[in-house]
């Protein structure tokens, strides 16, 4: 299964148990407390598998590239922590308070989470691989202005430059691995 397509089983798996958790809280059968911490801890749980796949891919990558095995590096997810998501959260139930549609938002809440997740581990793997030389930005299949305009005409960007990336941005990394820039400039 690629990369693409087990993130996006992550992404799709977490969007259910948030909506159902959402259900249960709509029958009264928790309090709105709870499902506050409910669905920010389905979140972060996501985030780490995110991460964890980013993480085994690049691994996988880097031996297809090199036919050398690379150890997953043990990335951990940033950026996000069970009170930030918490906060996130209530302010969906704030807005769906003030009338605003929730399911949509959740599900943008809950997809995207797992998604920044992923590509901020994947940049950092490629930061700490000694076998990666940079990557080329990937786009998606209909990238925005602001993501071709980060593509930059496929430019290698050096590997400490983490890749940007915006809500629910897919675009993800190309590797290039040191090997293969010794042997395009011989
Ligand atoms: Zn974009
Ligand atoms: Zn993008």
């Amino acid at each position: 299964m690629s990369y693409q397509t087990s993130l996006s089983k992550i992404r799709e798996s977490t969007n259910a148990q948030v909506l159902e958790a959402w259900r249960v809280y709509g029958l009264g059968r928790i309090t709105k407390a709870q499902f506050v911490q409910l669905a920010a801890a389905l979140i972060l749980q996501a985030n780490g598998k995110a991460a964890a796949l980013a993480d085994l891919s690049l691994s996988a990558e880097l031996y297809r590239l090199t036919g050398d095995t690379h150890a997953p590096l043990g990335v951990l997810p940033s950026g996000y922590d069970q009170p930030r998501l918490q906060r996130g959260v209530e302010t969906l139930l704030v807005d769906f308070e003030a009338g605003e549609d929730i399911d949509a938002r959740l599900t943008r809440f809950a997809t995207n989470a797992p998604l920044g997740a992923a590509t901020d581990a994947y940049s950092e793997g490629v930061k700490q691989s000694t076998a990666v030389e940079g990557y080329v930005r990937q786009m998606d299949s209909d990238p925005c202005q602001l993501c071709r305009y980060w593509w930059r005409e496929g430019r290698i960007w050096p590997k400490d430059h983490r890749m940007p990336h915006h809500k629910g941005c897919a675009c993800t990394h190309r590797v290039v691995t040191v090997d293969k820039i010794r042997s395009v400039s011989r």
